[in-house]
Protein backbone atom coordinates (compact mmCIF):
# COMPACT_ATOMS: atom_id res chain seq x y z
CA UNK A 1 0.00 0.00 0.00
CA UNK A 2 1.32 3.32 -0.44
CA UNK A 3 0.45 6.74 -0.31
CA UNK A 4 -0.52 8.67 -3.57
CA UNK A 5 -2.05 12.23 -2.66
CA UNK A 6 -2.88 14.47 0.70
CA UNK A 7 -4.93 17.14 0.64
CA UNK A 8 -6.76 19.48 3.21
CA UNK A 9 -10.10 20.65 4.23
CA UNK A 10 -10.63 23.85 6.14
CA UNK A 11 -13.72 24.70 8.16
CA UNK A 12 -14.91 26.92 10.42
CA UNK A 13 -14.90 26.13 14.06
CA UNK A 14 -12.66 27.68 16.76
CA UNK A 15 -11.55 30.04 13.72
CA UNK A 16 -10.46 27.38 11.03
CA UNK A 17 -10.10 23.93 11.46
CA UNK A 18 -7.75 22.08 8.65
CA UNK A 19 -9.14 18.14 7.71
CA UNK A 20 -6.16 16.09 6.19
CA UNK A 21 -6.91 13.31 3.85
CA UNK A 22 -4.69 11.19 2.75
CA UNK A 23 -5.38 8.88 -0.39
CA UNK A 24 -3.65 5.22 -1.47
CA UNK A 25 -2.82 3.54 -4.52
CA UNK A 26 -5.52 0.63 -2.84
CA UNK A 27 -8.24 2.97 -3.08
CA UNK A 28 -8.50 3.54 0.91
CA UNK A 29 -8.28 6.93 2.41
CA UNK A 30 -7.60 8.55 5.90
CA UNK A 31 -8.48 11.33 7.47
CA UNK A 32 -6.99 13.45 10.04
CA UNK A 33 -7.22 17.04 11.81
CA UNK A 34 -4.77 19.75 12.69
CA UNK A 35 -5.08 22.37 15.79
CA UNK A 36 -6.92 25.83 14.12
CA UNK A 37 -4.69 27.87 16.87
CA UNK A 38 -2.41 29.26 14.23
CA UNK A 39 -5.19 29.23 11.78
CA UNK A 40 -5.17 27.07 8.48
CA UNK A 41 -2.81 29.17 5.67
CA UNK A 42 0.61 28.18 7.39
CA UNK A 43 -0.96 24.92 8.13
CA UNK A 44 -2.47 24.14 5.12
CA UNK A 45 1.12 25.54 3.37
CA UNK A 46 2.99 23.42 5.19
CA UNK A 47 0.91 20.36 4.63
CA UNK A 48 2.05 21.43 1.13
CA UNK A 49 5.50 21.17 1.09
CA UNK A 50 5.40 18.08 3.36
CA UNK A 51 3.48 16.13 0.58
CA UNK A 52 6.36 15.04 -1.42
CA UNK A 53 7.98 13.21 1.45
CA UNK A 54 4.99 10.75 2.00
CA UNK A 55 4.51 10.21 -2.09
CA UNK A 56 5.02 6.27 -2.14
CA UNK A 57 5.74 5.56 1.34
CA UNK A 58 3.18 2.58 3.29
CA UNK A 59 1.01 4.63 5.35
CA UNK A 60 1.05 1.50 7.69
CA UNK A 61 4.52 2.87 8.89
CA UNK A 62 3.32 5.26 10.83
CA UNK A 63 6.12 6.52 13.12
CA UNK A 64 8.50 6.36 10.42
CA UNK A 65 6.52 8.38 8.02
CA UNK A 66 6.17 11.12 11.29
CA UNK A 67 9.74 10.84 11.84
CA UNK A 68 10.70 12.15 8.11
CA UNK A 69 8.91 14.78 8.53
CA UNK A 70 10.25 15.76 11.66
CA UNK A 71 14.02 15.72 10.31
CA UNK A 72 13.33 17.17 7.06
CA UNK A 73 14.60 20.31 8.65
CA UNK A 74 17.79 20.41 11.03
CA UNK A 75 17.29 16.92 12.23
CA UNK A 76 14.17 17.50 14.07
CA UNK A 77 14.05 21.08 16.23
CA UNK A 78 10.42 21.77 15.50
CA UNK A 79 7.76 23.62 16.53
CA UNK A 80 4.61 25.62 16.09
CA UNK A 81 2.82 25.36 13.15
CA UNK A 82 5.64 23.06 11.43
CA UNK A 83 4.02 20.81 14.19
CA UNK A 84 0.76 21.36 13.87
CA UNK A 85 0.61 20.41 10.34
CA UNK A 86 3.01 16.74 11.21
CA UNK A 87 -0.10 16.04 13.30
CA UNK A 88 -2.93 16.74 11.39
CA UNK A 89 -1.18 14.14 8.76
CA UNK A 90 -0.33 11.88 11.57
CA UNK A 91 -3.82 11.38 12.48
CA UNK A 92 -4.83 11.02 9.14
CA UNK A 93 -2.06 7.89 9.12
CA UNK A 94 -3.36 6.28 11.90
CA UNK A 95 -6.89 6.39 10.63
CA UNK A 96 -5.43 5.11 7.17
CA UNK A 97 -4.06 2.10 9.11
CA UNK A 98 -6.49 1.03 11.11
CA UNK A 99 -8.83 1.04 7.87
CA UNK A 100 -6.17 -0.97 5.88
CA UNK A 101 -5.60 -4.00 9.06
CA UNK A 102 -9.35 -3.38 9.99
CA UNK A 103 -8.90 -2.55 13.26
CA UNK A 104 -10.00 0.79 15.77
CA UNK A 105 -7.01 2.98 15.81
CA UNK A 106 -6.56 2.37 19.82
CA UNK A 107 -5.88 -1.46 19.15
CA UNK A 108 -2.99 -0.64 16.95
CA UNK A 109 -1.79 1.88 19.77
CA UNK A 110 -1.86 -0.95 22.70
CA UNK A 111 -5.30 -1.45 23.16
CA UNK A 112 -7.64 -0.01 25.63
CA UNK A 113 -7.52 0.40 29.95
CA UNK A 114 -11.36 1.96 29.46
CA UNK A 115 -13.72 1.92 26.12
CA UNK A 116 -15.38 5.67 27.03
CA UNK A 117 -13.22 8.97 27.81
CA UNK A 118 -15.03 11.41 30.23
CA UNK A 119 -14.82 14.91 29.02
CA UNK A 120 -15.21 18.17 30.56
CA UNK A 121 -17.52 20.95 29.41
CA UNK A 122 -15.63 24.01 28.61
CA UNK A 123 -17.63 26.92 29.58
CA UNK A 124 -15.46 29.50 28.28
CA UNK A 125 -17.15 32.93 29.95
CA UNK A 126 -20.52 31.89 30.77
CA UNK A 127 -23.68 32.68 29.03
CA UNK A 128 -22.87 36.32 29.21
CA UNK A 129 -19.87 37.51 27.21
CA UNK A 130 -18.92 39.84 30.14
CA UNK A 131 -18.38 36.53 32.30
CA UNK A 132 -21.02 38.08 34.86
CA UNK A 133 -20.89 35.36 38.20
CA UNK A 134 -25.15 34.62 36.75
CA UNK A 135 -23.85 34.13 33.03
CA UNK A 136 -21.38 31.51 34.76
CA UNK A 137 -23.82 29.77 37.10
CA UNK A 138 -26.28 29.60 34.35
CA UNK A 139 -24.02 27.63 31.90
CA UNK A 140 -22.40 25.86 34.79
CA UNK A 141 -25.76 24.54 35.80
CA UNK A 142 -26.77 23.39 32.50
CA UNK A 143 -23.72 21.40 31.41
CA UNK A 144 -24.37 19.59 35.19
CA UNK A 145 -27.81 18.95 34.38
CA UNK A 146 -26.41 17.39 30.72
CA UNK A 147 -24.26 14.67 32.80
CA UNK A 148 -20.91 16.54 33.05
CA UNK A 149 -18.88 15.92 36.18
CA UNK A 150 -16.58 18.41 34.95
CA UNK A 151 -16.57 21.62 33.77
CA UNK A 152 -14.09 24.88 33.08
CA UNK A 153 -14.36 28.65 33.17
CA UNK A 154 -12.08 31.16 32.12
CA UNK A 155 -11.25 33.94 34.20
CA UNK A 156 -8.76 36.38 32.64
CA UNK A 157 -9.84 39.41 31.38
CA UNK A 158 -7.78 41.69 29.48
CA UNK A 159 -10.63 43.95 29.21
CA UNK A 160 -11.28 44.52 32.81
CA UNK A 161 -12.58 47.78 33.89
CA UNK A 162 -10.12 48.03 37.01
CA UNK A 163 -6.90 47.03 34.22
CA UNK A 164 -5.17 50.31 33.50
CA UNK A 165 -2.60 48.70 31.39
CA UNK A 166 -2.98 46.01 28.36
CA UNK A 167 0.34 44.67 28.06
CA UNK A 168 1.24 44.62 32.06
CA UNK A 169 0.64 41.02 33.50
CA UNK A 170 0.00 42.30 37.06
CA UNK A 171 -3.36 41.78 38.81
CA UNK A 172 -4.82 44.67 40.61
CA UNK A 173 -6.84 43.10 43.70
CA UNK A 174 -10.24 44.05 42.14
CA UNK A 175 -9.61 42.01 39.40
CA UNK A 176 -8.24 39.44 42.13
CA UNK A 177 -12.07 39.63 43.93
CA UNK A 178 -14.37 39.64 40.60
CA UNK A 179 -12.53 36.48 39.88
CA UNK A 180 -12.15 35.01 42.78
CA UNK A 181 -16.33 35.98 43.42
CA UNK A 182 -16.86 34.69 39.54
CA UNK A 183 -15.20 30.53 40.84
CA UNK A 184 -17.06 30.97 43.88
CA UNK A 185 -20.51 31.42 42.62
CA UNK A 186 -19.98 28.60 40.49
CA UNK A 187 -18.76 26.19 43.18
CA UNK A 188 -21.93 26.95 45.17
CA UNK A 189 -24.18 26.40 42.24
CA UNK A 190 -22.77 23.17 41.40
CA UNK A 191 -21.78 21.79 44.72
CA UNK A 192 -18.69 20.22 46.11
CA UNK A 193 -18.92 16.94 43.62
CA UNK A 194 -18.18 18.35 40.08
CA UNK A 195 -14.70 19.01 39.16
CA UNK A 196 -14.01 22.23 38.25
CA UNK A 197 -10.85 23.91 36.14
CA UNK A 198 -9.89 27.58 35.74
CA UNK A 199 -8.23 28.80 32.51
CA UNK A 200 -6.05 32.38 33.19
CA UNK A 201 -4.84 32.00 29.31
CA UNK A 202 -1.35 32.44 30.40
CA UNK A 203 -1.83 36.14 30.44
CA UNK A 204 0.19 36.71 33.89
CA UNK A 205 2.96 37.47 36.10
CA UNK A 206 4.48 35.18 39.05
CA UNK A 207 3.18 37.56 41.90
CA UNK A 208 -0.23 37.92 40.45
CA UNK A 209 -0.11 34.09 39.89
CA UNK A 210 0.51 33.03 43.44
CA UNK A 211 -2.34 35.52 44.70
CA UNK A 212 -5.02 34.30 42.79
CA UNK A 213 -4.23 30.58 42.80
CA UNK A 214 -3.85 31.37 47.01
CA UNK A 215 -7.17 32.58 46.86
CA UNK A 216 -8.90 29.97 45.15
CA UNK A 217 -7.57 27.37 47.11
CA UNK A 218 -10.83 27.05 49.09
CA UNK A 219 -12.64 26.20 46.12
CA UNK A 220 -10.89 22.77 45.72
CA UNK A 221 -9.96 23.07 41.95
CA UNK A 222 -9.12 20.51 39.46
CA UNK A 223 -6.47 22.71 38.32
CA UNK A 224 -5.65 25.99 37.46
CA UNK A 225 -4.67 26.22 33.80
CA UNK A 226 -2.03 28.23 32.53
CA UNK A 227 -1.64 30.98 35.18
CA UNK A 228 1.59 32.17 33.74
CA UNK A 229 3.07 32.48 30.33
CA UNK A 230 4.18 29.01 28.58
CA UNK A 231 7.48 30.11 27.69
CA UNK A 232 9.24 29.60 31.28
CA UNK A 233 8.38 26.54 33.41
CA UNK A 234 10.79 27.79 35.83
CA UNK A 235 8.22 30.32 36.67
CA UNK A 236 5.54 28.70 37.00
CA UNK A 237 7.35 26.38 39.46
CA UNK A 238 7.28 29.13 41.90
CA UNK A 239 3.65 29.18 41.32
CA UNK A 240 3.11 25.39 42.42
CA UNK A 241 5.31 25.44 45.21
CA UNK A 242 3.78 28.51 46.59
CA UNK A 243 0.10 26.78 46.66
CA UNK A 244 -2.39 24.00 47.27
CA UNK A 245 -4.34 24.59 43.84
CA UNK A 246 -3.43 22.24 41.55
CA UNK A 247 -1.52 23.60 38.63
CA UNK A 248 -1.73 22.93 34.81
CA UNK A 249 0.14 23.72 31.53
CA UNK A 250 1.12 22.34 28.39
CA UNK A 251 -1.51 23.32 25.75
CA UNK A 252 1.63 25.92 24.12
CA UNK A 253 3.95 23.14 23.85
CA UNK A 254 5.50 20.45 21.48
CA UNK A 255 7.01 16.93 21.11
CA UNK A 256 8.07 15.30 23.81
CA UNK A 257 11.45 17.60 24.38
CA UNK A 258 8.67 20.52 24.93
CA UNK A 259 7.51 19.00 27.95
CA UNK A 260 10.75 17.55 29.35
CA UNK A 261 11.50 20.58 31.47
CA UNK A 262 7.98 21.72 32.05
CA UNK A 263 8.05 18.17 34.07
CA UNK A 264 11.23 17.85 35.77
CA UNK A 265 11.37 21.22 37.19
CA UNK A 266 8.27 20.23 39.01
CA UNK A 267 5.86 23.17 37.27
CA UNK A 268 2.66 20.96 37.26
CA UNK A 269 0.33 18.67 38.64
CA UNK A 270 -1.92 17.67 35.35
CA UNK A 271 -0.36 18.42 31.94
CA UNK A 272 -2.68 19.17 29.07
CA UNK A 273 -1.19 18.67 25.50
CA UNK A 274 -3.16 19.31 23.13
CA UNK A 275 -2.87 16.36 20.92
CA UNK A 276 -3.34 17.68 17.36
CA UNK A 277 -1.14 20.46 17.93
CA UNK A 278 1.65 18.30 19.69
CA UNK A 279 2.64 15.69 17.38
CA UNK A 280 -0.34 13.67 17.09
CA UNK A 281 -1.24 10.47 19.02
CA UNK A 282 1.74 8.28 19.15
CA UNK A 283 3.73 11.35 20.42
CA UNK A 284 1.24 12.71 22.64
CA UNK A 285 1.07 8.98 23.98
CA UNK A 286 4.61 9.40 24.86
CA UNK A 287 4.53 12.42 26.51
CA UNK A 288 1.81 11.13 28.49
CA UNK A 289 4.13 8.35 29.34
CA UNK A 290 6.41 10.57 30.13
CA UNK A 291 4.32 12.53 32.70
CA UNK A 292 3.60 9.52 34.25
CA UNK A 293 6.97 8.92 35.41
CA UNK A 294 6.36 11.93 37.59
CA UNK A 295 3.65 10.32 38.35
CA UNK A 296 1.51 13.07 36.47
CA UNK A 297 -1.88 12.78 35.04
CA UNK A 298 -2.84 13.43 31.07
CA UNK A 299 -6.06 15.75 30.71
CA UNK A 300 -5.51 16.89 26.90
CA UNK A 301 -6.58 20.05 25.98
CA UNK A 302 -8.71 20.14 22.64
CA UNK A 303 -10.11 22.64 20.31
CA UNK A 304 -11.07 20.35 17.13
CA UNK A 305 -14.63 18.94 15.44
CA UNK A 306 -15.36 15.13 16.18
CA UNK A 307 -13.21 14.36 13.72
CA UNK A 308 -9.84 15.31 15.83
CA UNK A 309 -11.95 14.85 19.53
CA UNK A 310 -12.27 11.29 18.61
CA UNK A 311 -9.08 10.77 17.43
CA UNK A 312 -7.99 12.51 20.74
CA UNK A 313 -10.16 9.65 22.79
CA UNK A 314 -8.68 6.68 20.81
CA UNK A 315 -4.74 7.60 22.64
CA UNK A 316 -6.79 8.18 25.93
CA UNK A 317 -8.31 4.95 26.00
CA UNK A 318 -4.67 3.94 25.80
CA UNK A 319 -2.91 5.13 28.65
CA UNK A 320 -3.49 4.79 32.22
CA UNK A 321 -2.88 8.28 33.21
CA UNK A 322 -5.34 9.58 31.21
CA UNK A 323 -7.72 11.97 33.75
CA UNK A 324 -10.42 14.15 31.70
CA UNK A 325 -10.24 15.41 28.21
CA UNK A 326 -11.46 18.48 26.84
CA UNK A 327 -15.22 19.18 24.64
CA UNK A 328 -15.12 22.72 23.64
CA UNK A 329 -17.84 23.33 21.52
CA UNK A 330 -20.39 24.85 23.81
CA UNK A 331 -21.20 27.55 21.43
CA UNK A 332 -21.00 26.18 18.04
CA UNK A 333 -22.53 23.08 18.81
CA UNK A 334 -24.83 22.79 15.74
CA UNK A 335 -21.83 23.45 13.67
CA UNK A 336 -19.59 21.07 15.32
CA UNK A 337 -22.06 18.13 15.43
CA UNK A 338 -22.64 18.58 11.52
CA UNK A 339 -18.82 17.44 11.09
CA UNK A 340 -19.21 13.52 11.10
CA UNK A 341 -21.69 10.90 11.07
CA UNK A 342 -21.41 9.70 14.58
CA UNK A 343 -21.17 5.91 14.72
CA UNK A 344 -24.30 4.78 16.14
CA UNK A 345 -26.12 6.97 14.18
CA UNK A 346 -26.61 9.56 16.63
CA UNK A 347 -26.58 13.11 16.47
CA UNK A 348 -23.22 13.64 18.48
CA UNK A 349 -19.84 11.87 19.75
CA UNK A 350 -20.18 13.43 22.95
CA UNK A 351 -23.57 12.26 25.60
CA UNK A 352 -23.80 12.08 29.69
CA UNK A 353 -20.16 13.44 29.45
CA UNK A 354 -18.66 10.49 27.84
CA UNK A 355 -17.72 9.79 24.47
CA UNK A 356 -18.00 5.83 24.33
CA UNK A 357 -15.04 4.43 21.80
CA UNK A 358 -16.50 2.58 18.27
CA UNK A 359 -15.12 -0.60 17.09
CA UNK A 360 -15.34 -0.31 13.85
CA UNK A 361 -11.76 0.25 11.93
CA UNK A 362 -9.58 3.56 12.03
CA UNK A 363 -10.76 6.61 14.20
CA UNK A 364 -14.36 5.63 13.95
CA UNK A 365 -16.06 8.50 12.57
CA UNK A 366 -16.80 9.29 9.27
CA UNK A 367 -16.92 12.93 7.91
CA UNK A 368 -20.18 14.43 7.09
CA UNK A 369 -19.30 16.28 3.54
CA UNK A 370 -22.44 18.17 3.58
CA UNK A 371 -21.60 19.42 6.89
CA UNK A 372 -17.68 20.26 5.45
CA UNK A 373 -18.72 21.94 2.13
CA UNK A 374 -21.49 24.04 4.56
CA UNK A 375 -18.84 24.83 6.54
CA UNK A 376 -15.80 25.12 4.27
CA UNK A 377 -13.75 28.32 4.75
CA UNK A 378 -13.65 30.72 1.23
CA UNK A 379 -10.04 30.37 -0.42
CA UNK A 380 -9.14 26.91 0.73
CA UNK A 381 -10.13 23.94 -1.90
CA UNK A 382 -12.30 20.87 -0.09
CA UNK A 383 -9.90 17.90 -0.46
CA UNK A 384 -8.46 19.03 -4.15
MG1 LIG B 1 -6.19 26.76 28.22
Amino acid sequence: MKIVNITTAVVRYHGEATLVRIDTDEGISGFGEANPDAGAGGVVGVINSLRPLLIGEDPRNVERCWEKLRRKVFAGAQSGVYVIAMSGIELALWDLAGKAMGQPVYRLLGGQFRDRIRVYADCGNGDDPDGSVAGCVDRAQRMVAEGFTAIKFDIDNLGHPAKFDPYNHTLGTREIRDMVDRVAGVREAIGPDVDLAIDMHARYDVPSACRIAGELEPFSLMWLEEPTPPENPQALARVRANTRTPICAGENLYLRWGFRELLDSGAVDVIEPDIPKCGGLAESKKIANLAEIYYVPFAPHLVSTPLGTMAAAHQCSTIPNFYVQEWHALEERDVWDSYVMAPDGAHSIVKDGYIMLPDTPGIGVELDMDGVHRNAVPGFGVFE
